[in-house]
């Protein structure tokens, strides 16, 4: 079986050629997209709605994960494979790289535990690293 298809149904989502063509996106890459990423790719054949709705979909579901960048724009990855729609369990770091300008998930290194003031609730952390990536070292 295809890994898009199998993770579609891993997630209980219905196979349509949107959620395809957006899975084998991230698939292909081992960094994580950013909207007009995804847009290049596949904007002939996918109306703007569409992957919006398609990454949504995503989010929700567990699939993949938001990644906060530079800038505070937003890209997005893979979630590994402990994720549902419940939860997303990572709380690992993401590093971009300032050469070749990819930000990817950095799975084993987990954000250290933040002791928060009294009144201050988190409830969700990102932790973004700049620097050079290994490829670029
Ligand atoms: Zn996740
Ligand atoms: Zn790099
Ligand atoms: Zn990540």
């Amino acid at each position: 079986m295809k890994a898009e298809q199998k993770i579609l149904q891993d997630f209980d989502l219905r196979k349509t050629n949107s959620r395809t063509a957006i899975l084998s996106l991230f698939l292909k890459k081992p960094f994580a997209l950013s909207y007009s990423d995804l847009e290049e790719q596949i904007a002939e054949d996918y109306d703007r709605v569409t992957v919006y709705r398609t990454l949504k979909t995503f989010v929700d579901k567990g699939v993949v994960h938001k990644v906060l960048d530079d800038g505070g724009s937003l890209k997005y990855a893979l979630c590994n494979d402990l994720c549902s729609s419940s939860a997303h369990h990572h709380e690992h770091v993401h590093f971009k790289c300032s050469v070749c300008g990819e930000t990817s998930c950095l799975d084993q290194v987990n954000i250290p535990q933040v002791e928060l003031p009294r009144g201050y609730e988190a409830r969700e952390i990102n932790l973004l690293i700049q620097g050079k990536c290994q490829k670029c070292a």
